[in-house]
């Protein structure tokens, strides 16, 4: 008999994993180019070349040293990653935003995924509350469960998806241990701008004093780098002290399947060492123990790539000005890789079904605690963009758009 705790949540399991088995089962039916599966946030171009040309490097270095070469390759490490990758990413953290990290403020992690478990499990006991803006990735809500505290939700501005900085007021509590931030976002594609990170921040500081409490901002940041328009990658530890960072490099290099990120604390943030020697065993106890090791040295010689913005670029332009034309209300994308449509009728799940009909695959509002949208990720080829078109243009007759 399986635990309780897991039997809810295989009945809530995620409903992007479910339809990314269904686009692959319709792909097999009408011939992939024939569906336009816009579900899962699998980047759709390849990693730089440098990180398989970092990968062979690796190898061959290791060989020409000998049996001490592969056992330092592939051999445990700190519960925090390689002392020389961190230190690497400090240099070129500080040099990109004008921070003083160095190798002791990071801790190599397993994607984002575990570097937010990390923090989570560090800083939460249970029955304490985590804050967050809808709409928001699905999977923060077990993450939070995980340690047996609970996800509250605010609302961000409907018309600009900007966080709601006075609904975030109202959320905190005593019990309140972090707020997560995620610009740009996924899966509204908004990036926060300055002005409302700085609102942000004034909140948090006034309720750290009027509770005596430590609330920490954790930003997660796998988009960072996906930014349109020439838009400057922002950095959230400048705007308030009880920042914790989490990146990951699934997206900023293509490497979902290998597992690869970070989490990065500043000496200012409250109890910063404390922080960091939890995060340290909770890497461990996890059972992550350490972040993978070839990856880690290979992203290390690769902190300079960048990802393919102007591939994505394309692809938000086509989308998003083909879905207005045909009569859709979509959220115009800064950053990451999605857009955020306003469903033309209130229940988005039967506007998906509707969708599926004519093989287009979106993800419900509601599984980002949002309904009456719907998030379509297009880190999907050129062609599936362009030869979708002509059916969002039949999806908005369906529901008698006027064209833009
Ligand atoms: N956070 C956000 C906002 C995401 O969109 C994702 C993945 O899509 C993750 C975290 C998890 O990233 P990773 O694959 O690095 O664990």
């Amino acid at each position: 008999m399986i635990s309780k705790r897991i039997q809810k949540a295989m009945e809530g399991n995620s409903a992007i994993r479910a339809m990314f088995v269904e686009g692959k089962a319709m792909a097999a039916k009408y011939g992939a180019e024939h569906v336009y599966d816009f579900s899962l946030g699998n980047p759709a171009t390849p990693a730089p070349a440098a990180v398989n040309d970092a990968i062979r490097e690796l190898l061959a270095e290791a060989d020409a040293a000998g049996p001490a070469g592969s056992l330092a390759l592939h051999g445990y490490m700190e519960n925090s990653g390689y002392g020389e990758v961190r230190a690497a990413i400090a240099e070129n953290l500080n040099r990109r935003f004008r921070t003083t990290f160095d190798a002791h403020n990071l801790i190599m992690t397993v994607g984002a995924a575990g570097g937010l478990n990390i923090i989570f499990k560090t800083i939460l006991d249970p029955g304490d509350e985590v804050i967050v803006f809808a709409p928001f990735f699905g999977e923060y809500r077990q993450y939070a469960a995980n340690f047996g505290a609970s996800l509250v939700v605010a609302a961000s501005d409907p018309d600009t998806f900007q966080p709601d900085a006075d609904e975030l007021a109202k959320k905190i509590t005593p019990r309140t241990k972090a707020l997560i931030v995620n610009t740009p976002n996924n899966p509204t594609g908004v990036i926060y701008r300055p002005d409302t990170m700085r609102r942000i921040a004034e909140i948090l500081e006034q309720k750290q004093r009027e509770y005596g409490t430590d609330i920490y901002l954790v930003s997660d940041e796998p988009y960072r780098e996906l930014v349109y328009d020439g838009k400057k990658e922002d950095f959230l530890t400048a705007y308030y002290a009880n920042t914790i960072v989490g990146y990951s490099f699934s997206k900023s290099l293509s490497l979902p399947g290998e597992r690869i990120g970070y989490v990065a604390v500043p000496d200012e943030a409250a109890d910063a060492e404390d922080l960091i020697r939890g995060m340290e065993i909770s890497n461990r106890t996890l059972g992550f123990v350490n972040a993978p090791s070839l990856i880690q040295k290979a992203v290390a010689r690769c902190l300079d790539e960048k990802p393919d913005v102007a591939f994505y670029d394309e692809n938000r332009r086509m989308l998003y000005e083909g879905l207005t034309k045909s009569g859709f209300t979509c959220i115009r994308p800064d950053g990451a890789f999605y857009l955020w449509v306003k469903s033309p009728v209130s229940d988005e799940k039967a506007f998906v079904e509707e969708g599926k009909k004519l093989r287009i695959l979106m993800v419900p509002g509601s599984s980002f605690g949002c309904p009456g949208y719907v998030r379509l990720a297009y880190c999907v080829s050129h062609e599936t963009v362009r030869h979708s078109l002509p059916a969002f243009e039949e999806l908005a007759k369906v529901y008698g758009l006027q064209k833009g």
